[in-house]
């Protein structure tokens, strides 16, 4: 079974630590910074059955000019294509103008989007629930999935989730 996931979300909210820690090497660039992540960057998380290839996709954001739409629009096709569609959210953070751009272009895709709230290592386990349902609210098909990329927490089940779809 083998198939390609594409992340999208804001900058910092975590899909680089992700990639490294299920691809098990460096391979997208970390940094506090907005927009260190230039480029679409492939992991591959392989077991004896299954290979996920995973596509960091940073193109997604309100366009601004003319190129910026072409790209977003590379960035919308480039969804269709892929068996599912990881949309990572932070938890400590409140949702955005930029996460509801998302949220609207997602809905746009036929993809099985998969709403991952990172960084739940930094929430009192009571704050999370009511996350969880304020996102499940504005976008109702999704599956949600509460992770910490950093610690790992429930990394494994998610990642068992998306090869059952493969
Ligand atoms: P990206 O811009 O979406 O690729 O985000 P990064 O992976 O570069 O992460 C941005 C910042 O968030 C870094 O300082 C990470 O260490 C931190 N971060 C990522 N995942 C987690 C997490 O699960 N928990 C916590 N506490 N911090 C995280
Ligand atoms: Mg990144």
């Amino acid at each position: 079974k083998s198939g390609f996931v594409a992340i999208v979300g804001r900058p910092n909210v975590g899909k680089s630590t992700f990639l490294n820690r299920v691809v098990g090497q460096k391979v997208a660039i970390m940094s506090d910074k907005a927009q260190t992540t230039r480029n679409k960057i492939q992991g591959i998380y392989t077991t004896n059955e299954s290979q996920i290839v995973f596509l960091d996709t940073p193109g997604i954001h309100k366009p601004q000019n003319k190129l910026d739409e072409y790209m977003d629009q590379a960035a919308l096709s480039s969804l269709q294509e892929v068996e599912a569609v990881l949309f990572m959210v932070s938890a400590i953070e409140t949702r955005g103008a930029g996460d509801n751009y998302i949220i609207d272009q997602l809905k746009k895709v036929k993809t099985p989007v998969y709403l991952i709230i990172n960084k739940i290592d930094e929430v009192d386990p009571n704050q999370l629930l009511p996350i969880m349902d304020t996102y499940k609210k504005a976008y109702p098909w999704a599956e949600v999935f509460p992770i910490s990329a950093l610690k790992g927490n429930n990394v494994d089940q998610l990642l068992d989730s998306l090869v059952k779809i493969l």
